[in-house]
Order: structure tokens, then C-alpha cells, then sequence
């Protein structure tokens, strides 16, 4: 089926019963046009604006540690890359970026890293007391990756209410061509299950266009998610990082991304879905398109300007200007230009 008609009616379908078949995600993904684009986002607009109106949630992100144990192949900061400086904030930096952020009307904190051992369970639970003390009208998300369910049920009891953990690709021989084999498909697919079954607004996502993805991996992932029914998806192009094994891949496109955004939105129409940083990267205007295609959700920037720089997963990470949350009347200017307004609010998913 890649009649242009035929996959238009699939958007129509898609629109109205929230699901496809493998086959229909694989060639509606394939068979994309600038056309069907465009038709896509302004369905995906429509339900964006019934769940959400024209409000713009924005997320303070603290990038808060580049240490990591794991060694994800298309990464910049994997064990292996001893080019990374690496760096650690301490809980106290932590926190005064929380002070910065709430200033500025954040009411969400992202506490992201690699997956740093010297932040054990006893260090998370009493930061996550620490801000949930002084900062109990704001939601905080989590998002240092696989834990026990142990783990994740400790920082749940104190306080942690969001997760992102991105799946990163549904298939599982695709995953072990992107990570090394000390990681697997189906454990991080568990802890998914774990942080849902705990009662974490979860979040999930994959990279767009990683290398050897193909539009069937693309239609898996949309099966996935479908199943899992987050509350939360992010997704952005997969971007090379010259001190990884990808360094000489091609990044993915802000085309597949947007098309792949509409399609999230038509899926789960409630759903939390960030216009990422890489998406914001691989182009100027890449946040206001990914608003227009569907997305809802901005996550600036509110690490302390001195180690935005170190936390590079990928080459040319934006960190200043709109991506800075210090930026955030620009930002906002940014939106109303496109007839959006940023709010200060939680924003939880209505799930
Ligand atoms: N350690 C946590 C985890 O594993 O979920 C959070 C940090 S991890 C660096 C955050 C996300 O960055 C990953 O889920 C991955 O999708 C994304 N990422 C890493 N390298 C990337 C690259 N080269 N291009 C685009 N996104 C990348």
C-alpha cells in the first residue's frame, strides 16, 4: 500500500482509532511525503490544541553528572571516550540551580546523567527529599537510567514523580547494534515496565534515524509505545559525536523527526512530548517546527553555564541562547510567534 490516497486514509485511521498495523506503520513511515506531512501536522495541531490548547509546558533540565558506566556506542559520553571531562555537581550546586530555576518560573526539574555509581540510592533519595522540602509545588523528573525496581521504588517514595528512561529502539537485534552487549533491549524495556508499574509518569522515546535504523524499526517502536502507553515520549535526531565508534554515521533528519512527531501525537493524543534539543540542534528553527507538528513540551537548559559544555552526547549541543533557561522571555517570544504561550505550571499528564 504507498498510494499517496491509501496513506493518507491510514493518517485518517490512525487519527480516529489510535493504532496501526506493523505493515501500515512501516509504509505510511516509508511512503512520507511533504504533503502527507503537512496534512499529519494539522491533525496532529487539532489534537494537540484539544488536550492542550496553545500552552507550551517548559521543563528546567539539569544535566547533573557525565559520568557514566555504560558505553552506548553512539553516546559522547560513554566510559570509554577519555576525551570527556567529566564532571559531578554536587548536591548543594544542585539545588541552587533549582533556586535559579524556580525564579524563573520552572515548576518542573529534569535531574538527568549518565549513570554515575557515586550517586547511589542513599545520595538520590536525600537530594530528591532535599527539593521535594523546598520545592513541594514542583514536579521532579528522574532520568539516569536502568535501576532495580528497588531502586526506583526508593526514589519514588521520596518524592520523584516523572521517569525518562527512552527505550531507544524496540528492536532487539537493532539495540545490539547500538549498544555493547552488557546491555540488552529487554532490560530496559522492564525497567519501563517497573517505573509504569511503581506510578512514575513515565516517559520513553528512541532516537530518529540511529545507525541501520529502517522504517521497520521505526514501526516497532510505535508498537512499543502503544503498548506501553506512556504519559511521556521523547524523541530527536540521532546526532554523531566525533569521540564515538558512530563518529562518521549520518545524523537523522528534522524531517523524519517532525513526521515521527505527528504520528506520536495522532497515536497517544494526551500525550507529554517534548521538541527536543537535538531536534533544536540539527535545526534553527527546529523547536517552533516541532511544536507546529505537534509537540508540547520544551525542556531549556538550567545546568551552571561552566559544565554545559561537558555535557556533549553528541557535537554541537546547543546550550545557549533559547536552549538556556535564563533565555526564557526569548523562548517565549519564540512561541508567541508561532501563536503559542509558555506557561508556569507542573504540568502532569492528564492520564
Ligand atoms: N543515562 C540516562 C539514560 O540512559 O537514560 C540519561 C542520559 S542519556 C545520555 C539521554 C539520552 O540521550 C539517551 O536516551 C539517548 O537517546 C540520547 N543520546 C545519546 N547520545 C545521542 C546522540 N549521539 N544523538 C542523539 N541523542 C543521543
Amino acid at each position: 500500500m504507498t498510494d499517496k490516497n491509501d496513506l493518507r486514509q491510514l493518517i485518517d485511521r490512525l487519527h480516529t482509532e489510535h493504532t496501526l498495523a506493523k505493515d501500515e506503520w512501516t509504509a505510511l513511515i516509508s511512503g512520507r511525503t511533504p504533503e502527507l506531512s503537512e496534512y499529519l501536522f494539522s491533525l496532529a495541531r487539532k489534537e494537540q490544541k484539544r488536550h492542550y490548547g496553545t500552552t507550551v509546558y517548559i521543563r528546567g533540565l539539569i544535566e547533573f553528572t557525565n559520568y557514566c558506566k555504560n558505553d552506548c556506542f553512539y553516546c559522547g559520553i560513554r566510559r570509554s571516550n577519555i576525551h570527556a571531562r567529566r564532571y559531578r555537581l554536587s548536591e548543594e550546586e544542585i539545588l541552587s540551580c533549582c533556586r535559579t530555576g524556580y525564579s524563573l518560573g520552572f515548576r518542573t526539574f529534569v535531574l538527568q546523567g549518565g549513570e554515575d555509581g557515586s550517586y547511589n540510592d542513599e545520595r538520590m533519595v536525600r537530594l530528591i527529599n532535599s527539593i521535594k522540602e523546598q520545592y513541594p509545588d514542583c514536579a521532579l523528573t528522574l532520568s539516569i537510567g536502568e535501576k532495580s525496581r528497588e531502586s526506583y521504588q526508593r526514589y519514588f517514595d521520596a518524592g520523584a514523580d516523572r521517569y525518562l528512561l527512552r527505550h531507544e529502539t524496540a528492536d532487539f537485534s537493532h539495540y545490539e547494534r547500538l549498544h555493547p552487549a552488557s546491555l540488552s533491549a529487554k532490560k530496559r524495556q522492564e525497567c519501563l515496565w517497573n517505573l509504569k508499574e511503581i506510578g512514575y509518569q513515565t516517559g520513553t522515546g528512541f532516537m530518529v534515524g540511529s545507525p541501520f535504523q529502517k522504517a521497520e524499526h521505526l514501526a516497532e517502536d510505535m508498537l512499543f509505545i502503544r503498548k506501553l502507553n506512556p504519559h511521556m515520549v521523547g524523541i530527536g535526531p540521532f546526532i554523531p559525536h566525533h569521540d564515538t565508534p558512530f563518529a562518521n554515521k549520518s545524523a537523522g533528519t528534522s524531517e523524519l523527526t517532525l513526521f515521527m512527531l505527528g504520528l506520536l501525537r495522532l497515536m497517544l493524543p494526551q500525550v507529554l512530548l517534548p521538541a527536543t534539543t537535538a531536534l533544536g540542534t540539527i535545526s534553527g528553527n527546529g523547536r517552533e517546527l516541532g511544536i507546529l507538528a505537534g509537540a508540547n513540551v520544551v525542556m531549556p537548559n538550567l545546568s551552571p553555564t561552566d559544565v554545559r559544555k561537558n555535557y556533549s552526547l553528541y557535537d554541537n549541543k546547543l546550550c545557549t541562547g533559547e536552549e538556556s533557561a535564563e533565555c526564557r522571555h526569548r523562548l517565549e517570544k519564540r512561541m508567541e510567534s508561532i501563536g503559542y504561550q509558555i506557561v508556569t505550571a507542573r504540568g502532569d499528564s492528564p492520564l
